[in-house]
């Protein structure tokens, strides 16, 4: 899209085909953290289960305005922008309509364009955020597939666990894809390890492969299991407000100074 004017704000797509690997818990937490640091965070829920939307207190009926109406192009990104309860982080919600975005955008010949459309254009409030952080599905579906069309980068949370690495190689080729087409600046941003018990010999060698694959590109942050994290979203907040002290918020306060650490230095090379 050659018209189209820079964007400042940084959005990244947070994406693993892989069910529960730790997505939607990094997302959340991860923006919370961002926040922390002062940085103006976005998230947008895009999978219908709306898990991201329900772990930051946005009940079903509060939901009037969704991802779904943004990606119909029937509504502004400042008219679908809800508060959360943590300063400086704020959130589109979803909705199980969301799931029918694959049917009904079949015929649409640029289906793949349609929140690039919306995060991409700088009148459209996208640069009100230093960080928009997209919360995807377990799938490498339409929904997904906008939403690497969207980002500068992707953060793939990979769960420490046997078959891990397994998923990744799909993921890639969609990746290399969507370069290919769409988007050809897309990075991944990191590799994020998730659920890592330091007291498991799995864990341990679940790093040591994917650090002997992926190499840098695995933060060097790891995300130990921490029951905090699983709890949180019960109480609606991020863990950094749950339980401020916890090892769950600290790695993820560790993992987004490293985000921030990486993108400023890509910014000022
Ligand atoms: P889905 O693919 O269904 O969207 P997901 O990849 O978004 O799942 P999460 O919902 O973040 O994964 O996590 C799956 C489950 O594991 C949740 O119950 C969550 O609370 C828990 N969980 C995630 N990370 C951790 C962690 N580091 N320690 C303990 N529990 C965790
Ligand atoms: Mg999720």
């Amino acid at each position: 899209m050659a018209t189209e004017t820079a964007v400042k704000s940084t959005i990244i797509a947070v994406a693993n085909q892989k069910g529960g690997v730790g997505k939607t818990t990094t997302t959340i937490n991860l923006g919370a953290a961002l926040a922390e640091l002062g940085k103006r965070v976005l998230l947008l829920d895009l999978d219908p289960q709306g898990n991201a939307s329900t772990g930051l207190g946005i009940a079903y009926d509060m939901r009037d305005a969704t991802t779904y109406d943004l990606l119909a192009g029937e509504i502004a990104l400042a008219d679908a922008v809800q508060t959360t309860s943590v300063d400086n982080l704020e959130i589109v919600p979803a909705t199980t309509d969301l799931s029918s975005a694959d049917l009904e955008l079949v015929d649409n010949a640029k289906r793949s364009y349609l929140l690039r459309n919306v995060l991409r254009d700088p009148k459209g409030g996208c640069d009100n955020y230093d960080y928009i952080l997209i919360d995807c599905p377990p799938s490498l579906n339409i929904l997904t597939v906008n939403a690497m069309v969207a980002a500068h980068s992707i953060i793939v949370p990979l769960q420490s666990e046997f078959f891990a690495l397994e998923g990744l190689s799909q993921l890639i080729l969609t990746v290399r894809d969507v370069r290919q087409t769409a988007n050809p600046d897309l990075r991944i941003e990191g590799i994020a390890l998730t659920m890592y018990d330091s007291r498991n010999n799995l864990s341990l060698q679940v790093e040591d492969d994917a650090r002997e694959n992926m190499g840098d590109m695995v933060f060097k942050t790891v995300i130990p299991r921490n029951v905090r994290l699983s709890e949180a979203p019960s109480f609606a907040v991020p863990v950094l407000a749950y339980d401020t002290q916890s090892k769950g918020s600290e790695a993820y306060r560790a993992l987004a100074k490293e985000l921030v650490d990486r993108i400023e230095k890509q910014k000022a090379a």
